[in-house]
């Protein structure tokens, strides 16, 4: 009985389509999934519909949005969501919008450096779905600017890189708002690295998070450890999942392969659950 609930379709920035994520998940022998593409639910119906030629595999709807706090950025996760509520598509468009104008950023400051990365390509990498660094980066390569994808993160569109652009800020308990209005449960996705983690996660929960990412690729067991006991002491889930792309790089783990216990799923399934029961009565 294994667990991911954090993978990426070319629904945003991940490689393979969600029929392709859902058929290696069914290979790998995987039971409970979770489609989070960032800003994003294009890829959901497509995944629970192919979801259905993989008994018993069970596919949670889920989204990862991408905020922005000072010096840095936080993922909030939101796990059952409404994917077909408009409200909720229609906020999601916006956040792509601004990632889309904050790559149109990066590419003016790349052609400053004398870089002209192609935008109709990256459009094109981004296959209609939300546009990342990852999708200029893999432009960047073909074109023969760098000579393997990190690169373009460690030289040019990295945090500390020249040709980095910030886009139009949503706060962390906007989008656990948001992921609450759209009926779905909020995470907090890989916290190990965030200042003041306590404080936030108090500020999260009093706008209705339920859960955080515990189990994560990478992180080391005492990593774990302290965010379990974290996730315990504030009576929050401890989830988790590989943040898989597809990219087959040596960097990246492979679906499947970070050690989420069943329980995770379980006890976000029966929250989701005990909530829609809640909304019929
Ligand atoms: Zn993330
Ligand atoms: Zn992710």
């Amino acid at each position: 009985m294994r667990v991911d609930l954090h993978l990426h379709t070319t629904a945003s920035d991940g490689r393979l389509t969600p029929e392709e994520v859902v058929q290696l998940a069914a290979k790998q022998g995987l039971s409970v999934v979770s489609i989070t593409d960032h800003d994003s639910t294009d890829g959901i119906a497509a995944a629970l519909a192919a979801a259905e030629s993989f008994p018993p595999l069970k596919v949670i709807p889920g989204v990862e949005i991408n905020t922005d706090i000072p010096g840095g950025e936080i993922h909030i996760l939101g796990y059952f969501i409404d994917h077909q509520s408009e409200e909720f598509k229609r906020a999601l468009k916006r956040l792509r919008h601004s990632r889309k104008i904050r790559a149109r950023k990066m590419i003016a400051k790349l052609a400053r450096l004398g870089m002209e990365v192609d935008w109709e390509r990256v459009k094109q990498l981004a296959g209609g779905g939300s546009i990342g660094r990852p999708h200029i980066a893999q432009a960047m390569l073909e074109q023969g600017y760098i000579s393997s994808l990190q690169q373009a993160f460690t030289r040019y569109i990295g945090r500390e890189g020249p040709a980095y652009a910030e886009r139009e800020r949503l706060s962390p308990v906007a989008a656990v708002e948001l992921v609450i209005r759209a009926r779905g449960l909020p995470v907090l996705a890989h916290p190990a690295n965030l200042d003041d983690l306590e404080g936030l996660l108090l500020e999260l929960k009093a706008a209705g998070l339920v859960g955080l990412e515990a189990y994560y690729d990478g992180y080391r067991q005492e990593t774990i450890h302290r965010l379990v006991a974290l996730a315990s002491k504030h009576s929050l889930i401890a989830c988790g999942g590989s943040d898989f792309h597809g990219f087959e790089g040596a960097n990246e783990t492979p679906i499947g392969r970070v050690n989420v216990p069943m329980e995770c799923a379980q006890q976000l399934i029966a929250l989701a659950q005990k909530r829609a029961k809640l909304v019929t009565k």
